[in-house]
């Protein structure tokens, strides 16, 4: 069975324009454990039974999820969710005779985790973009003199900017060395 629908459409958020107002005596802080929450679905296939034991039971559950983790940053997301469905359909949907969809497959990985990883490749995408537009704004040459011009506050920009993608690169590979960090899951 598979009813997973667009969790997106379930949040909804106020967005309080008034700047430090006072909490009403119904405001209550959220935990850190709030802020974090990610939403599971029953109907989720990975959400319902993949956990610590039933990997250690099914090597195919392992394998379904270092197709993700280890392709994540190198295949598009489109192909990724497609090479994880092929997996789950040949492998795992005839031991929990339950499907899963591509839909909530894009879902899960979305909406349904919390992966450092993939949280670090989002950044590094942000800012390798940025830093790719920014190449065109360092120096100008002028049509007619000849004259280059360097622009300094582009060119430090791309500094700090650059800076930052090394030490998401080097973060990236120190992940797997955090307490309590599963390869498989990562997380
Ligand atoms: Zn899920």
């Amino acid at each position: 069975m598979d009813i997973c629908h667009n969790a997106a459409a379930d949040l909804e958020m106020v967005d309080d324009e008034s700047e430090d107002e006072e909490p009403g005596s119904e405001d209550l802080p959220m935990s850190f454990e709030q802020l974090t929450e990610v939403k599971y679905r029953d109907s989720c296939f990975a959400c319902k039974y993949i956990n610590s034991s039933s990997l250690r039971e099914n090597p195919e559950f392992v394998a379904l999820m270092k197709l993700y983790t280890e392709n994540a940053g190198s295949v598009s997301r489109p192909a990724l969710f497609q090479l994880v469905k092929d997996h789950f359909d040949a492998y795992c949907r005839p031991v929990v005779q339950a499907e899963w969809s591509i839909a909530c497959i894009e879902e899960h990985f979305t909406l349904h985790t919390n992966f450092p990883t993939d949280e670090v490749l989002k950044q590094l995408k942000v800012l390798v973009s940025i830093r790719n537009k920014m190449i065109s704004t360092l120096l100008t040459r002028n049509v007619r003199t000849g004259e280059v011009k360097a622009h300094s506050n582009n060119i430090k920009n791309l500094i700090t900017i650059q800076k930052e993608i090394r030490e998401l690169l080097s973060f990236k590979k120190k992940l797997p060395t955090l307490l309590g960090y599963s390869e498989v899951l990562d997380f």
